[in-house]
């Protein structure tokens, strides 16, 4: 299925559908140059006006004035829990399911180890752990790391299997699902924007035993997420995207409640003990999602970060997947009717009930048509091997930014701006 926008021909169209769209008001929200069309929230977010008071706030009146006494007062210890039960909330878990803690990563590590845990205890001769070929790195480089740590229990080594697709993962599952521990997918992949079935592919798993482990990362505050109808054991995901929580603001971790007395998650700190403060000399868990904190929180970071998660709440889940579905609908087809003679190739699927909220085409000079663009105002991102993204964030971004990114980008290929020594140098960061 596909919207359809061939009526709209002209900027002036796209300025009154900006007029009439519910979410319109959300922009002032957040802080965007004039004259940037950003289109890389799906990498890191806007910055919420707010966050600024509140980091002064933070800085000058809790941590400058209150000091130390502010961990009680100005409730710095339960950040994790409370932001984490609002996240919870949006991704459709119970309140004591989620905390707000240390970075996708590292929760990505807590949630496989969790798993194999409670694997071991009733079916310990499964081994094989499975994720996506085009998973995002990280994702299956802590895959890697974890096995390489288990080693052989029992002699019997553990097994990374990387799938293509669904089918594939289908086949693998009728052939090998007795051995497999668990499967950790990302909804949205990271480079195609191709959008997976979150319950049908959480009950392909489980239906062999398997736990199930979603990465959100391109999801929460994009689309919508009902972890619990999904029946899904585990989530992870960051909240510098789509949340605008701000660079490097702490990831997400989520445990079904039916999970949260059997597990135990390896990087036992001290946060996670049941009495902190009792300063005992042995380790006793909670039974909540806490026990999925380790050590000491950035509290600047978190309490800035509550602000994007607040305005995310905010929001009518379906309408905003409803905007994010029209400015990439529309984006593809404007790049199609407007951009037909150019050699670009659409990466992201055109079936909207696999589409997540960014678009990606390929192109043989991709990087230099990015860094073009970037220099033109429109701000997407390139990543390897040869492909342009483009992120709608639907509550900063409107039809008139995307009339205009893809006029811009018509300009960059026309004229053929790209082919300008300056783009060619590459940055560490891409
Ligand atoms: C962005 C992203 C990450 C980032 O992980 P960090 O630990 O925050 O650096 C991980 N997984 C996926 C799928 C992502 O898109």
């Amino acid at each position: 299925m596909q919207r359809d926008f061939t009526h709209m021909t002209t900027r002036d169209h796209f300025v009154t559908a900006d007029k009439e769209d519910p979410l319109a008001h959300f922009r002032q929200l957040f802080d965007l140059p004039e004259n940037v069309i950003y289109l890389d929230g799906n990498s890191l977010g806007a910055m919420p006006k707010e966050a600024v008071s509140r980091a002064n706030h933070v800085l000058r009146q809790e941590w400058g004035n209150d000091l130390i006494g502010s961990w009680n007062t100005h409730h710095w210890f339960e950040l994790p829990q409370r932001i984490g039960g609002k996240i919870s909330q949006l991704i459709g878990g119970s309140a004591g399911s989620c905390v707000a803690t240390d970075t996708t990563s590292i929760n990505i590590f807590k949630t496989l180890a969790s798993a194999v845990h409670i694997q071991a205890e009733t079916q310990p001769n499964r081994r094989v752990i499975v994720t996506e070929r085009e998973n995002f790195p990280t994702d299956i480089y802590i895959v890697e790391g974890l096995i390489e740590f288990l080693g052989a229990p029992q002699g019997h080594q553990y097994e990374l299997v990387l799938v293509d697709d669904a089918a594939d993962l289908e086949q693998l599952v009728r052939s090998r699902g007795e051995e497999i521990v668990c499967a950790l997918i990302t909804h949205v992949n990271y480079r195609s924007g191709y959008m997976w079935d979150l319950s049908a592919t959480t009950q392909m798993v489980q239906q062999c035993g398997a736990l199930m482990i979603w990465d959100l990362c391109h999801s929460a505050g994009a689309v919508e997420v009902d972890l619990s109808s999904a029946h899904a054991d585990f989530a992870v995901g960051c909240t510098y995207k789509y949340l605008n929580g701000g660079p490097g603001s702490p990831a997400y971790v989520w445990c079904a409640d039916r999970h949260l007395e059997n597990i135990t998650q390896p990087m036992t700190g001290w946060w996670s003990h049941r009495t902190p403060f009792a300063m005992q000399t042995h380790y006793v868990k909670t039974t909540k999602a806490d026990q999925f904190l380790v050590g000491t929180q950035p509290i600047l970071s978190l309490a800035t970060m509550e602000i994007g998660i607040d305005i995310a709440l905010s929001v009518d889940q379906s309408t905003l997947r409803e905007k994010s579905l029209a400015l990439t609908s529309l984006f593809i087809q404007l790049v199609e009717s407007r951009l037909g003679h150019h050699e670009l190739t659409l990466m992201t699927p055109l079936d909207e009930t696999h589409r997540g909220s960014h678009v990606s085409f390929s192109h043989e000079h991709a990087y230099p048509i990015i860094a073009a663009l970037i220099s033109l105002g429109v701000i997407g991102d390139y990543r390897e091997p040869g492909v342009m993204r483009f992120g709608f964030a639907p509550l900063y971004n409107g039809f008139t930014d995307v009339w205009d990114a893809v006029e811009t980008l018509r300009r960059v290929l026309d004229e053929e701006l790209y082919r300008a020594p300056e783009f060619q140098i590459r940055g560490a960061v891409t």
